[in-house]
């Protein structure tokens, strides 16, 4: 008996023949079996319908191949299991694992555990199933070929045996399964009257040997395929395949539809001429069918605005609607948040993988935490998680991460543990202001105790992680460990209760594969690596609520069979569709077609592309990115051009600006409104709850625009006028400043409102190693130790340095509250080795000076503040002088200094970014009466030089030396007080670039970077 084929156009009555047909054989036979045998689910739907408008048939069973093999197999009473995704991994790891210790693995031997391999090798067995590829001709044919292959071929031979072993199979394996059972038990199908094929563009060898078998017993087979009489053109190139590879194993009778196809002009149009060499027929039409948009995302917006404007506007059902794309992964999150926006539903042909969903995400996040050794980062993320309760409330959180701030903790139980100890003896460390030990006052209010207890508990959830275990024993430590961090009760979204149940089942599948496939003992990490797979092979199902009245969404491939009223084709840019081709890394081009594998090059994607256009029945959109996200030209695809070619009038659109699109076409609230902003008008302005909403965008617009200006300035920027009696009030005259903080209005009035006013703290992650403020406080008390013991004891300073440092360096960690590094001893060496030579350079400075005051306070404590006499009142200054030495005249010297390796010239005191050595000079002269100041620097200690700057050199106006300093200094203070009490805080950023000590680096509109050439 022969298969019937029926080969027509697109549209042209197949699937109304098939059903003809099952009409004509149950009006002869009413109780007549008819198998339906369709490629998706979107067919089989679509198949059902038309079967159910035409009047219905009793005992017609429309399904994928996968579900008559499952129907042959329980008619003979062969039950197999099919294994699950969990059970496959578990097989196919095995596999190699066994292939591997058999010394037969050598090519594969470096990637034999990675995931990545894993999961290519599933896919080469199951791509060999399909084409009946024997195990044992495998094999053989590879026996003298490259080791790649026939390695390839030990591992299928293997994953065959070991599932016959246990006595399941695989999905492919089903097939082959039901094609025995067929050979031998031939009267199974004694009740079945016809068999369609209907909507495939393509068939595996197993599945055309199954139509093999079933021909020689059903009285008729029927196979559609898509195509014209003569099938030579570019589009018919997979239809050409697909027939002479049907006729070398079938006989067919060939049966042509001559109905007229339905398709619109346009398509019809499109379907006749598109890729045909000898077409130079235009049609005139004023209907845009291919529309172009800056982005992807604009794209996006602009397809899903036409399909909801035919469905607002012409009543066209959602569920008629598809939108197929080649690059489905990067338009899914565009298409999904744009759908919610529109208030659309949309559902994916795949659904996704459990394993990115967020749920997922959070809990590999936590398990990850013992083998990472708790990165600080990761694990105050996971502490800080909404997916588990650990016992600590957000502050908690908070004061964690400022005690791993504080003690430098990068990773690591025992960096935790260390610091308790290390806290509990030194508490926090004294607040300074000046720039080399800038700290504030950390660990303030923070109980120390209670947070080393919370996260005591924390750390019992990963004890005995060491030993090994069977799956089984940890899938039900993750159950209980999940309970105890109240981890299901905490999940509140339909999404997530979606992924849940996935998990769960994922564990249940863990579990069955081990009492499939035998106890297997492993450590921690590998129970994550096959959890880890497991999550990757589940799929995250839809909720089925989606499903009602969704636009379709496939891969361009999968544009086969049903049907649409409108369909939008994404994507229609070089590099998209055609898609890039690669070859399979495992089968080769030639090896498949030695083995009869469909190809992995040269896929006929004009054909995907002619039955893509041609699913759509009324209406079509073809659309593109002219834009790269780069902003650059976007080319378009080649069958974007050779659609345009064969039409003229106005066929192709370009996507509106927002400017001038009409308010009408909006297709969300909030494109409304954005419209309206852009418009500076409202044309619905009678709807009361719109018009509220426009006048509060309109209103952040201002602050947007405020934001934009080249300068900054208003109220939104920093100008707080407004509430200039509350300013002046808090920096009244009683008010204590410091040069820190009279510097940082000079650098940037923005920082200084954010850091004092509203006393924000820059967020820190703790590197390894000494902070800056760190490293800066111990060179200074190294100083300070070492000239005090030589002053006392006449000696000369380097002699004592490697004593004194060395109490430094034993007392450092408690004085200063941190956890030493590993790096803490080469940090040791090298602050002496640079306070040596700073120190030999101090020495050749000496002159006629002699150092005889350290770390003098002013204004600090019960010290008596620097009080400068302003015309509208004092301000009282206070500091910490760092030395001062004298002369034989009596004169002193400040020096201040400076661990970083910034340059400190003039122009900085001239600019009033430097002010402290004039500030402390006056201190030490009229606060502290410690004598007449000529001269004073910055030392840069990593430099091992002074500063350009020098007090006896500045000039400012008609003065010379100190006293211009202090003039300077003055007209400083001045003017930022009477700037600052007026409410002015626009951001300036600082001529170098801003500062990593600004905490307005990570949102600050004007930042600036900042050059670093240290
Ligand atoms: S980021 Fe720069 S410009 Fe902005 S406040 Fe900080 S220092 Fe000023």
């Amino acid at each position: 008996m022969g298969i019937k084929l029926i080969l027509s156009p697109p549209a042209s009555g197949k699937t109304a023949a098939c059903i003809e047909r099952i009409k004509t054989v149950q009006q002869g036979n009413p109780l007549a079996k008819v198998w339906v045998i369709v490629p998706n689910a979107q067919k089989a739907s679509y198949f059902k319908s038309r079967l159910a408008k035409a009047g219905g048939a009793m005992g017609v069973k429309v399904g994928a191949f996968r579900h008559f093999y499952q129907d042959v197999l329980e008619e003979s009473g062969h039950f197999v299991p099919v294994i699950t995704p969990a059970l496959s991994n578990r097989l196919i790891q095995e596999t190699v694992d066994q292939v591997y210790a058999a010394g037969k693995l050598s090519h594969y031997a470096s990637i034999k555990g990675k995931l990545g391999f894993l999961s290519m090798l599933r896919d080469a067995f199951a791509e060999l199933r399909s084409a009946m590829v024997k195990p044992e001709d495998f094999l053989e044919y590879t026996r003298n070929n490259s080791p790649a292959q026939h390695e390839l071929a030990i591992l299928y031979d293997h994953f065959l045996a070991r599932l016959e072993a246990i006595n399941w199979i695989e999905p492919e394996g089903q097939a082959w399964l039901a094609i025995k059972t067929l050979e031998t038990n031939p009267q199974l199908l004694s009740k079945l009257s016809l068999v369609i094929a209907d909507g495939f563009s393509s068939f595996t060898a197993s599945q055309i040997q199954f139509f093999k078998q079933i021909n020689e017993y059903i009285d008729e087979v029927f196979i559609t395929l898509t195509g014209q009489e003569e099938l030579n053109r570019p589009v018919d190139a997979r239809t050409l395949d697909v027939l002479n590879k049907l006729k070398e194993s079938l006989s067919l009778e060939i049966i042509e539809l001559k109905e007229a196809s339905h398709l619109p002009l346009e398509i019809q149009h499109l379907q006749e001429n598109i890729l045909e060499p000898s077409s130079t027929e235009k049609l005139t039409t004023e209907q845009a069918i291919l529309l172009e948009a800056r982005s992807q995302s604009d794209e996006v917006r602009e397809a899903l605005r036409w399909i909801k404007q035919l469905h607002v506007r012409e009543q066209l059902p959602l569920q008629n609607c598809a939108v197929y794309t080649a690059n489905i992964e990067s338009y899914k999150p565009l298409l999904r948040s744009v759908a919610t926006e529109f208030g659309m539903n949309i559902r994916f042909s795949q659904a996704d993988v459990l394993s990115e969903s967020p749920l997922v995400l959070a809990l590999v996040a936590f398990l990850d935490l013992p083998l990472k050794n708790y990165p600080t980062r990761v694990l105050l993320n996971v502490l800080r998680s909404p997916y588990f309760d650990f016992g600590l409330n957000p502050g908690d959180v908070e004061s964690l991460e400022i005690i791993s701030q504080q003690a430098i903790i990068v990773e690591g139980k025992q960096q935790w543990d260390e610091t308790w100890q290390i806290l509990r003896v030194s508490g926090d460390p004294d607040a300074y202001e000046d720039e080399d030990r800038r700290r504030s006052r950390k660990l303030e209010g923070i109980d120390v105790a209670l947070m080393q207890q919370h996260l005591e508990h924390f750390w019992e959830l990963f004890t005995k992680m060491d030993e090994k275990r069977s799956q089984t024993e940890w899938v039900r430590w993750l159950e209980n460990t999940l309970e105890n961090c109240a981890f299901y009760e905490r999940i509140s979204s339909a999404r997530d209760r979606e992924a849940c149940d996935s998990l769960g089942e994922a564990l249940s599948a863990l579990v069955l594969s081990e009492s499939i496939a035998g106890t297997k003992m492993v450590d921690y990490a590998q129970f994550l690596a096959d959890l880890y797979a497991t999550l990757t092979d589940t799929q995250l199902e839809e909720q089925k609520e989606v499903f009602k009245n969704a636009v379709f969404v496939g891969k361009m491939v999968e544009a086969r069979a049903a049907r649409y009223d409108a369909v939008v084709l994404l994507g229609l840019s070089e590099g998209q569709f055609p898609v890039v081709e690669n070859p399979d890394p495992l089968l080769d081009e030639t090896l498949r077609e030695e083995l009869g594998l469909e190809p992995r090059l040269g896929r006929n994607q004009a054909s995907t592309f002619y039955q893509a256009f041609t699913r759509a029945d009324k209406h079509l959109l073809i659309t593109r990115p002219y834009l790269t996200e780069k902003g650059e030209k976007w080319e378009p695809s080649i069958y974007w051009e050779e659609s345009k070619k064969l039409f003229d009038g106005n066929v192709v659109h370009r996507q509106e600006s927002s400017q001038t699109m009409n308010q009408s076409k909006a297709a969300s609230v909030q494109e409304l409104l954005f419209l309206a902003v852009q418009q500076q008008n409202l044309q619905y302005s009678e709807d009361a709850e719109l018009a509220q909403r426009w006048k509060y965008l309109y209103h952040a617009q201002g602050i947007l625009d405020a934001r934009r200006a080249k300068r900054a300035q208003g109220k939104f920027e920093g100008d707080l006028s407004l509430i200039e009696n509350q300013i002046s009030s808090l920096f009244s005259s009683d008010y204590s400043w410091s040069a820190s903080r009279l510097e940082t209005y000079a650098a940037c009035p923005f920082w200084f409102y954010m850091n004092v006013v509203l006393k924000l703290e820059p967020k820190e992650l703790p590197e390894l190693g000494l902070d800056a403020a760190q490293l800066g406080s111990i060179n200074h008390k190294i100083l300070e130790d070492v000239y005090l013991k030589a002053q006392e004891e006449g000696t000369s300073p380097l002699a004592l340095l490697d004593e004194i440092a060395n109490e430094v360096f034993a007392n450092a960690p408690r004085r200063f509250a941190f956890r030493p590094s590993s790096l803490w001893e080469v940090e040791k060496d090298e602050i002496l080795e640079t306070l040596r030579k700073t120190l030999e350079a101090l020495e050749e400075h000496k002159g006629e000076w002699e150092p005889f005051a350290f770390e003098n306070k002013f204004g600090i404590g019960d010290t008596k503040p620097l009080e400068l006499e302003l015309e509208d009142g004092s301000v009282k200054i206070r500091g910490l002088i760092d030395r001062l030495d004298k002369n034989q005249d009596g004169q002193l010297r400040v020096i201040d200094y400076k661990t970083s390796s910034t340059n400190f010239s003039e122009a900085d005191l001239t600019d009033g970014t430097r002010l402290q050595l004039p500030i402390y000079a006056l201190a030490a002269q009229e606060s502290l009466q410690l004598g007449d100041v000529s001269e004073g620097f910055y030392w840069g200690i990593n430099k091992a030089e002074p500063s350009s700057i020098k007090l006896s050199k500045y000039k400012y106006n008609d003065l010379k030396g100190p006293q211009a300093a202090y003039q300077v200094a003055l007209d400083h203070i001045k003017a930022t007080l009477k700037s600052i009490r007026l409410g002015q805080f626009s951001p300036k950023a600082p001529k170098g670039g801003c500062s990593e000590y600004c905490p307005a680096i990570a949102w600050c509109w004007k930042y600036k970077a900042r050059f670093i050439n240290d």
